[in-house]
């Protein structure tokens, strides 16, 4: 699936089943654009899910930009609240795509809130800064995992692929944000982490000026 909604039980499920099911109210619609991921998180869902085909989120190859705006315009956009990067893998490893698909839900429907999830690692993968490509009031909300309160922790978690200058990478990414973006939260997964290890990674948030969100496993 390309584009697909969540409902409870972390199952995904198509649009029109997501409204099938729940007919009534409006619902986060996420886009899934590609499963590379530069991480390989001992906790990713990637691994652990299993899904029936017709709602799998492991793409037979990755959707085009013309592809994802016929499936934006083909949405029942009455029922819809969000529209979220997200999917099996990091949406940054596309990054050209995921801006020119944020200027197209603000210009088509400026009212939709828009978010993006990532690893935050973005500046690695494309060796530069990148905070400035969202710009322009395109996205409303990034949520960048956090994972750990310190770069050894960090990488024994992610198992990121550029090793240690990881984690300050993806802070300064974070920091960097803030300057484009309206809300910028750091996560931290509940079961993973212990309550003195959530409590550094608030401190450190407050240090910098960033919200911290305990996120549930599974929860996107
Ligand atoms: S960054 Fe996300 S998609 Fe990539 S390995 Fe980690 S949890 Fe999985």
């Amino acid at each position: 699936m390309i584009v697909y909604a969540t409902h409870e039980g972390g199952r995904y499920l198509t649009v029109a089943d997501s409204l099938k099911e729940k007919p009534e109210g409006q619902r986060g619609i996420y886009i899934n654009l590609t499963n590379k991921c530069n991480c390989a998180c001992t906790f990713c869902l990637r691994n652990m899910k299993k899904m029936a085909e017709e709602s799998s989120l492991w793409l037979k190859e990755e959707p085009t930009v013309e592809q994802v705006k016929q499936e934006l315009d083909d949405l029942p956009w009455d029922y819809v609240s969000e529209i979220v990067f997200c999917g099996f893998g990091e949406p940054t490893m596309r990054l050209e795509t995921v801006v020119e698909l944020l200027k197209y839900i603000k210009d088509t429907h400026p009212k939709i809130k828009t978010r993006l999830n990532t690893n935050g690692l973005s500046d690695l993968a494309h060796g530069r800064s990148t905070a400035g490509d969202f710009a322009g009031g395109i996205l409303d909300t990034v949520s960048i995992s956090l994972n750990a309160s310190n770069a050894e922790r960090y990488l024994e978690l992610t198992r990121a692929k550029y090793g240690i200058e990881s984690y300050d990478a993806m802070l300064k990414f974070a920091v960097d944000c803030k300057k484009y973006i309206p809300n910028v939260v750091l996560t931290v997964v509940e079961k993973v982490e212990n309550q003195q290890e959530i409590d550094r990674c608030q401190k450190l948030c407050d240090e910098r000026g960033l919200k911290l969100r305990v996120r549930i496993y599974e929860d996107n």
